[in-house]
């Protein structure tokens, strides 16, 4: 009797340790684990055998398997054992319908470049079908190669904002405001009124920060570039910008009004409220003491510097004055041609240490760092992404560990940045949905959109035959 007495209690104590372990285990909607998880937080933890656990659109808790198996009862999961796990990729600066003149013309001067080729080229095919086809495109090729956000400059920024929007992807989209009829509008005050009206569209949304985007300082009248930056401050907004690109730009600026563009920009209030300046290569000490007070992000874009001969942006010396940075691709038509952010981190890197004789120069921690929490710092929106921690929105991709470039491994850093290409993405996530798996993309049809991007890569050839 008293052993018959002992079992039943033993079962019924062991019924309740399982039951106490279900009504602890917390719900998520998914588990993401692998054999690396690069946080980025402000530990830099990486944890091997880890895991990331999701709920609605947010990161609830990053740690190890076990430890996450134990606290999570997930809807679903994703078991990686041969791959990383890193936060979604952050391009700061880009033009992305202009995917669809990927390669139109290359190995030129700015000036030739754009006045031969991608004015005449924009002035006769630029249409929102030309904006919706070329983001889908851009959308497809930024995610398949890892990366969750992307900063924009270009014209139908709501177009694109639609589309960003179908495809699942986080965009701040800046609309174009240039001094000269543009695809969209007439005048600066046009682009202005526009701008403002997109703003008011998707104020609010999850998934998108509408801004205006001046040019740059040469192509804007003083009164536009004020006029920019009292609608961004209206809307809590950042105000995009090219800045200091090329020689040219500087030597222009110091000409006509005795100041660099970065000292111009300021002395009229330009860069009083967030501001993202693209490129920042040609700054001089006093220029980075200006872009450090006002806490401008910088968009360092490697590629297209080196493309187009632009020059080396001073990149440690900005990290050493904690100047927030991000990387982009800028282009694509002839200035990159792709939206690799792999490639930017690399690159990133060894032109760092090419232009410092120092190979010890932006390591490749701090080229993942530019490519993730950087970036979203350069963007303002840090509390939002850029990192895998608890209250941050899901932004999470897998990269492969079980291709020959992948193989060994000694540090995941290094791997990432020098070894590991946008090809070995496996899945991404953005805002909680999972848009690739297992390379496939989820939300975009990629054959009808490489059809079309064929389709109007025919249209630009003729258009640029007729005179
Ligand atoms: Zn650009």
């Amino acid at each position: 009797m008293g052993r018959i007495f002992l079992v039943w209690l033993l079962r019924t104590c062991g019924c309740i340790a399982l039951l106490s372990a279900c009504a602890w285990a917390e719900a998520a909607d998914w588990i993401w684990s692998a054999r690396y998880v690069i946080t980025m937080d402000a530990e830099r933890r990486v944890i091997e055998h880890g895991a990331v656990a999701i709920r609605a659109d947010s990161i609830v808790a990053a740690g190890s398997k076990s430890e996450i198996d134990r606290r999570y009862q997930p809807k679903q999961r994703l078991d990686r054992p041969d791959a990383l796990i890193a936060p979604g990729l952050i391009n700061t600066h880009t033009h992305a319908p202009m995917v669809l003149l990927r390669g139109i013309a290359d190995d030129l001067r700015l000036q030739e470049w754009l006045e031969k080729y991608i004015f005449p080229a924009e002035a006769r095919n630029v249409t929102p079908e030309f904006v919706r086809w070329g983001t889908r495109l851009a959308c497809l090729e930024m995610l398949l190669s890892g990366t969750t956000t992307f900063t924009d400059m270009y014209y139908f920024e709501d177009v694109i904002a639609e589309t960003a929007k179908e495809c699942g992807m986080r965009g701040v989209l800046g609309e174009t405001i240039i001094g000269f009829p543009s695809p969209d509008a007439k005048t600066p005050a046009d682009s202005l009124r526009l701008t403002e009206t997109f703003m008011q569209r998707f104020r609010g949304d999850p998934l998108i920060t509408m801004a205006p985007a001046p040019h740059a300082i040469f192509t804007n009248s003083d009164e536009t570039l004020k006029q920019a930056r009292a609608l961004a401050d209206r809307y809590s907004a950042p105000l995009l910008i090219h800045l200091s690109e090329t020689k040219r730009e500087n030597d222009e600026t110091l000409a006509k009004r005795g100041r660099t563009p970065t000292a111009a920009l300021d002395a009229l209030g330009v860069l009083s409220g967030r501001t993202v300046a693209a490129h920042a290569v040609w700054v001089d000490d006093a220029d980075l003491n200006i872009l450090r007070e006002r806490r401008v992000g910088v968009a360092h874009c490697p590629s297209s510097n080196m493309k187009l001969a632009s020059g080396a942006a001073p990149v440690a010396k900005m990290l050493t004055l904690n100047i927030a940075i991000g990387l982009g691709t800028d282009g694509p038509a002839g200035s990159n041609n792709d939206l690799n952010l792999f490639e930017e981190m690399d690159l990133a890197s060894k032109l760092q240490k090419l232009v410092t004789s120092d190979p010890q120069a932006l390591p490749a921690r701090q080229a993942l760092e530019m490519a993730t929490i950087g970036g979203a710092r350069a963007l303002g929106l840090d509390k939002q992404t850029g990192s895998l921690e608890p209250g941050k929105r899901a932004d999470l991709i897998t990269v492969r560990l079980d291709r020959p470039n992948a193989v060994p491994l000694y540090d995941v850093y290094s791997q990432m940045v020098y070894a590991l290409k946008g090809s070995d993405v496996q899945d991404v996530m953005v805002n909680g949905r999972i848009v690739v798996r297992d390379a496939q993309p989820l939300t975009i049809d990629q054959n009808q959109v490489l059809a079309k991007a064929r389709e109007f890569g025919r249209k630009v050839a003729e258009s640029l035959k007729a005179k």
